[in-house]
């Protein structure tokens, strides 16, 4: 069993943000040369050079869009030629869109009058930019870079879901509908590929503080949650949040030969969240 991971070339797509840069790192750490792809391509050229000067193990950043299928291919002929065949592709780059996202946790009769506030306010804009992004985001990198591991018969892939895939979460009906399709999918095309050698699995993070989502979850000024956070505190077993580097495990096994005979699951990683009734 070879679970050594030195040397392996892994495309990280998103990795310019919080948690596919943490992915990226953890990976480099393990010897793995790392190609970083992402429409922000400053943010992982920057990426890149940090990772070769603290980790000593050779890493790419390119500047790609997860939907436009000539920027993909012209980031694999890079890729090829500086870091050589694919071994893992990571499809991390993902997100929502406030266009579809409701105003209101739950319709009531006095938003009758309001009901741009509800589901009805919803933008197809949004549903288009949130569906494209996380399925059609996660569909053309495999299709592009899972040649690689077709023509060798050895590789793995790790789509980035959500715990909002197994339950919807208020609000954000959208994105909440397209990890699960991320869900399905992983599904379909762990059996598609289940004789080629290439296996395809899935994490479902829980709620994660980053930059991005801190201003929402905690006040400024006391550090004391906000009452969503309070509210997903209360419906996280192990009352708090996870950290970008509690992905770096799961990741690790699902790349590795641990989990050699492992494909098609969806594992979540959210402190218990996605297993609380509430009850
Ligand atoms: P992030 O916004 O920090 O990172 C997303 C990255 O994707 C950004 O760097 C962005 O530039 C890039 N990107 C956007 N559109 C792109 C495109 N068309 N082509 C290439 N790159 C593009 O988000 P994050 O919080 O690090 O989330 C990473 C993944 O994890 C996403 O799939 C997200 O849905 C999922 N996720 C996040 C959380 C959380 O709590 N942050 C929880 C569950 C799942």
């Amino acid at each position: 069993m070879n679970t050594n991971l030195s040397h392996k070339v892994a495309v990280i797509t998103g990795a310019g943000g919080v948690i596919c840069s943490a992915m990226a790192r953890s990976l480099a750490a393990m010897g793995v040369k790392t190609a970083l792809l992402d429409i922000n391509s400053v943010a992982v050229e920057k990426l890149a050079e940090d990772i070769e000067s603290e980790f000593k193990v050779i890493s790419v950043g390119v500047g790609a869009n997860v939907l436009n299928k000539e920027s993909l291919q012209h980031a694999k002929e890079i890729i090829n030629s500086k870091l050589g065949s694919v071994d893992y592709l990571i499809n991390g780059a993902g997100g929502n869109s406030p266009l579809a996202t409701s105003s209101v946790e739950q319709m009531l009769d006095s938003d009758l009058e309001n009901l741009d506030e509800t589901f009805f306010g919803m933008k197809m804009e949004g549903f288009d930019k949130v569906f494209d992004l996380n399925f059609k985001g996660t569909l053309l990198p495999t299709m592009v870079f899972a040649t690689d591991m077709i023509d060798k018969k050895e590789g793995s892939i790790v789509n980035v879901s959500s715990m909002n895939s197994y339950r919807p979460l208020t609000r954000i009906a959208a994105y909440s509908a397209a990890k699960a399709a991320i869900n399905n999918f992983t599904q379909w095309l762990a059996v598609h590929f289940s004789k080629m050698g290439v296996r395809v699995n899935a994490i479902a993070p829980g709620f994660l503080l980053t930059n991005q989502n801190r201003f929402l979850l905690t006040d400024e000024e006391t550090g004391e949650p906000t009452p969503r956070g309070k509210k997903i505190i209360k419906n996280t077993p192990m009352e708090r949040y996870g950290t970008p580097e509690e992905l770096q495990g799961t990741l690790l096994y699902l790349l590795s030969d641990w989990s050699a005979f492992v494909t098609g699951v969806v594992i979540p990683v959210d402190g218990g969240f996605s297993a609380y009734s509430g009850v």
